[in-house]
């Protein structure tokens, strides 16, 4: 079995295992086949390019996809494939893949604070024209490394009070509304196109924050009097967890659509948003293989340096788990609560969950982990020696469904 090193964020998929199955496999096929004692991540082009579908079909503007959620070739194809054209970049490395893959893509740098030389590379190089700013001294930044370009987006991020999101942003980004409104006014003496964006914060569970939101931007385009080109209503749209189902994605486009109508926009103003967790969580999941049982825990060869980050005491997420019993037998019915201990010697290698498996789960089983698509290969380290995993295309449906996502065909069954 050939061991694929996650040295860097993206690494090709294996595509040469394909041929050994005619038809992408599922899951459980393949485990029992390949049994594998390193972590497994599976990959779902099929679910990656229809949520992109899915998004781009309701969403009434452009949808950058958020890079950073997972970079990985083989998920930004996918994604692609959907018809997602936009890419929502936040450094240079991340322009400089989506530029690799696809020429004709259109990619905005949405981090506000930026390298010179990045920004420079990117409108040089790259062919970047929209820049993310929340400063004066980024705006004068972004001038400089373009030569006083004419060509520029300009778009301010705006910061948000802090809402009920799982994880806020609030406390790093944005400006406050009267700064955000004076460089509105400076930007539309430089540029063709400006604009404002904001970010609700990710996992963010309220169709209402993006209400108040773009209320927030309309006391800002009224202190500011110009006229905006652009306005991104930025990433933070939910996907399922166990104990967790978001309201459906139609109801966040219709609370951004009143929000919008409210805000008496100039007819050539583009609405633009960034996805990133609600396409990307269900594409992928990670097949992890009991090491110990012990104490009622279960030693498991992923952890918190690795694709469960997002499980650690931090965030405290509960994925979805499934158990593939090392027989391939039937099991226990009987569930019981788990916690789950990482490979790694720091015991802060611990995920609590409880995640919910057949209670005699044992040494030697494998547990699949769902929605870690969204931040779970895009955080893994090397920590400890435990770098190396296996990835793989599958063909079956995510352990978890989110409301709003599945494609027109399942929809009407
Ligand atoms: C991380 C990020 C996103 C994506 O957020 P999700 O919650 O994953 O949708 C979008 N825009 C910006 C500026 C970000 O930093």
């Amino acid at each position: 079995m050939n061991v694929v090193r996650y040295r860097a964020a993206a690494v090709p998929v294996d595509r040469a295992r394909r041929s050994r199955y005619p038809v992408l496999p599922d899951v459980s096929r393949l485990v029992l086949t390949e049994r594998p004692d390193d972590p497994l991540h599976c990959l779902r082009p099929r679910v990656l390019a229809e949520s992109a579908a899915r998004f781009v079909e309701l969403f009434s503007g452009d949808v950058l996809y958020a890079v950073k959620c997972n970079p990985q070739p083989a998920v930004l194809r996918a994604l692609w494939k959907g018809g997602l054209r936009h890419f929502d970049a936040a450094s240079l490395n991340e322009v400089r893949l989506v530029r690799g893959l696809f020429p004709a893509a259109v990619i905005h740098f949405m981090h506000p604070i930026k390298t010179r030389s990045a920004i420079r590379q990117a409108y040089f190089q790259y062919g970047v024209r929209d820049f993310v700013l929340d400063a004066a001294e980024e705006l004068d930044k972004i001038l400089a490394e373009t030569d006083d370009a004419t060509d520029l987006g300009l778009i301010v991020r705006l910061a948000l009070p802090k809402g009920k999101a799982v994880y806020d942003l609030s406390g790093k980004f944005g400006a406050a509304p009267d700064e955000a409104a004076a460089l509105l006014r400076k930007c539309r003496h430089l540029a063709p196109k400006i604009g404002i964006s904001f970010h609700v914060g990710s996992q963010c569970l309220e169709p209402e924050a993006y209400e108040r939101a773009l209320a927030l931007a309309g006391e800002v385009l009224a202190m500011a009097g110009v006229d905006i080109d652009v306005l991104d209503v930025g990433g933070g749209f939910p996907v399922s967890y166990p104990a967790e189902v978001p309201p459906p994605l139609d109801a966040f486009i219709e609370a951004i659509d009143r929000g919008v109508a409210k805000l008496n926009l100039p007819a050539a103003c583009r609405l633009w948003s960034e996805p990133g967790r609600a396409l990307a969580a269900p594409g992928e999941s990670i097949v992890v293989r009991v090491i110990a049982r012990k104490n009622g825990a279960l030693y498991v060869n992923d952890g918190i340096y690795g694709a469960l980050s997002d499980a650690g005491a931090s965030i405290g997420f509960r994925f979805p788990v499934r158990l593939i019993g090392a027989d391939g037998g039937e099991r226990n019915d009987e569930l019981r609560a788990f916690e789950f201990f990482g490979p790694t010697c720091d015991s802060a290698d611990r995920m609590k969950g409880p995640f919910l498996l057949p209670a005699d789960t044992r040494e030697g089983d494998w547990i699949e982990i769902g929605q870690l698509g969204a931040y779970g290969t895009a955080l893994r380290t090397g920590f400890n020696g435990f770098d190396q995993t296996l990835t793989v295309e599958v063909e079956d449906r995510p352990l978890l469904e989110t409301p709003g996502y599945l494609p027109a065909a399942m929809r009407a069954a």
